[in-house]
């Protein structure tokens, strides 16, 4: 295998801080181009000094200064803002575009990505969720590999391989359940801030891991899955798998199930990503089957985790409806993590934003960032309102 140049957008994240770690097990192979962050500065400096990156952007221009004075005597050049992401990331000097951005705002700069025909290793599912059409019919025009650094996703993808082309009859996402799988609703309605945040088998950040609680988590995947693989929203079901041994399965017309395994460990699909077609070797945990004991699988359930009923709604409206899905369940996710709302608050304000959304039936990539910001306005309404009620 060739030397790969890769960019990590979102390095100071729980998977850009994964990715990096990915490539210090194998630094022949890899090297570090462009490194981006919001807002964490130091951690930005000491990742781009150990991984001799070419160029880092701090989207806080605010700490423009900090980064630059910091990096100015290692060579390594700095850009500030949101913008720069999008001009960098075209650049010849680099392979693979890893986008582990958190939510909305990666969809800029992967586009730009896409249109530069890069490989994009895809961990910002938000992306697909808001705009799948958009993108996966830019990145068919532009010959841009997407491959996926979803758990599921990659899942999926590696049992395609060796399929020979044969249609997917259906995909089983598995799903952890989440902190609350085993909770009772009225209790589930009470839940805070902490106890969402604890997940039971993953390590994640914070967005993604309220997501997973409220299995919002799930839906988007459930889109992103429509868009990577072309699958229909009917033909994709979610089932509980409380060990996350399983990351998702394929089934095929003959009733033959493919799965793919391993512990829980993003580092799995982000080396794959990286490396792909190759497979290589990674200091993680290997399956012990013995010591495994069972396998446990059961149904979803709707009433307590309404956000998968939105997710097919919004999939069959199709059009900017899973952008106004997207764009509703970023800001309740944020108020729910700054407690001015409650658990079931999130997926009702975005069941309201759903229902009184201007909807549109094949958007521009224009109307999607309009969308997204309209989205955002009711939202916050909508959170002002609840936060007032709560507080009497
Ligand atoms: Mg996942």
């Amino acid at each position: 295998m060739e030397k790969r140049r890769i960019a990590i957008l979102g390095s100071t994240g729980s998977i850009g801080r994964q990715a990096l770690d990915v490539i210090s097990q194998h630094r022949d192979l890899f090297e570090v181009e462009l490194l981006t962050a919001n807002n964490s500065s130091e951690l930005l400096i000491r990742q781009a000094i150990e991984f001799d990156a070419n160029a880092v952007v701090i989207c806080n221009e605010e700490k423009y200064s900090e980064v630059a004075e910091a990096l100015e005597p290692h060579y390594i050049k700095t850009f500030a803002g949101m913008q720069s992401v999008c001009d960098l990331v075209t650049s010849d000097n680099i392979d693979i575009v890893l986008t582990s951005m958190v939510g909305f705002s990666g969809l800029a700069s992967t586009v730009d990505a896409v249109k530069a025909g890069k490989t994009i290793a895809l961990a910002n599912k938000e992306t697909l969720v808001a705009a799948g059409k958009i993108v996966m019919g830019l990145a068919e025009k532009h010959n841009a590999r997407i491959l996926p650094v979803d758990s599921e996703h990659s899942a999926i993808f590696q049992c395609l391989m060796g399929s020979a082309g044969a249609p997917i009859e259906k995909i089983h996402l598995t799903a952890s359940g989440g902190p609350f799988r085993t909770w009772k609703r009225e209790d589930i309605a009470k839940a805070t801030r902490a106890q969402a945040l604890n997940h039971p088998n993953w390590s994640m950040g914070s967005k993604i891991t309220i997501d997973s609680a409220t299995m919002m988590n799930k839906g988007l995947e459930i889109i992103e899955a429509r868009w990577l693989f072309g699958t229909p929203g009917e033909k994709i079901q979610v089932v509980i798998h409380t060990e996350s041994l399983i990351h998702s399965m394929i089934e095929y017309a003959d009733g033959s199930v493919i799965a793919q395994m391993g512990h829980p460990d993003m580092r799995e699909a982000i080396q794959f990503a990286f490396s792909y077609p190759f497979r290589l070797s990674l200091d993680n945990r290997k399956l012990n089957f013995a010591e495994l004991g069972n396998l446990s699988f059961f149904a979803p359930d709707k009433e307590k985790f309404p956000a998968l009923s939105l997710t097919y709604e919004a999939l069959e409206k199709g059009g900017n409806m899973p952008c106004i899905m997207n764009a509703a369940n970023e800001a309740a996710v944020a108020a729910f993590l700054r407690e001015e709302i409650g658990f079931y608050d999130i997926t009702d304000i975005v069941g309201e934003c759903m229902a009184g959304a201007d909807f549109a039936a094949d958007p521009s990539l224009d109307e999607i960032f309009e969308t997204n910001e309209l989205t955002l306005a009711r939202a916050a309404e909508l959170i002002r309102k609840t936060a007032g009620r709560r507080s009497l």
